[in-house]
């Protein structure tokens, strides 16, 4: 199973993104887990236009179409059936019973998309929320506090508080100030599950 994971299907799941963007983000992500994602497919999952869909379906959906690690990007709402409004609707989330992570761009993106600028940093929050997702589907886990990784930049696996910042303080306190670069706590923990592995066999 562990092997598996070296590979990742990324699907997209409406036309919010382009597939040269959704190329970038599987090259960088490939850079970020270097030696534990060596590959990457591309996909495009057809659903009718959905404003919203439940987080935890799709994950089922997307397990059942594509076998193995995979990483769904929507830009429909994702929901979850918790009862604070504040956590229904989430950025990312993952299955714990399957390798399946799903990750939505709708409240990723800036209000308007006008310019390159702004194309830009909305994908480069869907990369940092993805590589947030992707380390939990490889076992790692939120740090409640601000965990700097090397250059300074947050580590991806820095969570924070969403109901201190409401969703748009948090997207700019937290996931803008994550960067591509893990910490060595995370770092660690991958090399010691996933390079021994392969080293044993
Ligand atoms: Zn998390
Ligand atoms: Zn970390």
């Amino acid at each position: 199973m562990i092997e598996n994971l070296s590979k990742l299907n990324i699907v997209r799941i409406g036309n919010h993104i382009s597939y040269s963007s959704l190329k970038e983000i599987g090259i960088k992500i490939v850079e970020s887990f270097h030696e534990v994602i060596k590959e990457f497919t591309l996909s495009h999952y057809n659903t009718p236009t959905l404003d919203s869909i439940d987080a935890h379906l799709l994950t089922k959906i997307l397990n059942y179409e594509y076998d193995g690690h995979t990483l769904g990007i929507t830009d429909a709402d994702l929901k979850t059936r918790d009862e604070d409004e504040f956590y229904n609707s989430i950025f990312g989330g993952k299955n714990p019973t399957n390798d399946v992570a799903v990750v939505s761009t709708k409240k990723l993106a800036p209000p308007q998309i006008d310019s390159e600028k702004d194309y830009k940093l909305y994908v480069e929050r869907t990369l940092k929320v993805s590589l947030h997702e992707v380390g939990h589907n490889l076992g790692l886990t939120d740090h409640a506090s601000y965990k700097a990784a090397n250059g300074g930049s947050l580590c991806p696996m820095s969570r924070g508080e969403l109901n201190k910042f409401g969703y748009i303080g948090y997207i700019k306190a937290i996931i803008d100030s994550r960067g591509l670069n893990f910490c060595d706590e995370c770092n660690d923990f991958l090399k010691k599950i996933y390079t021994s592995f392969t080293m044993n066999i």
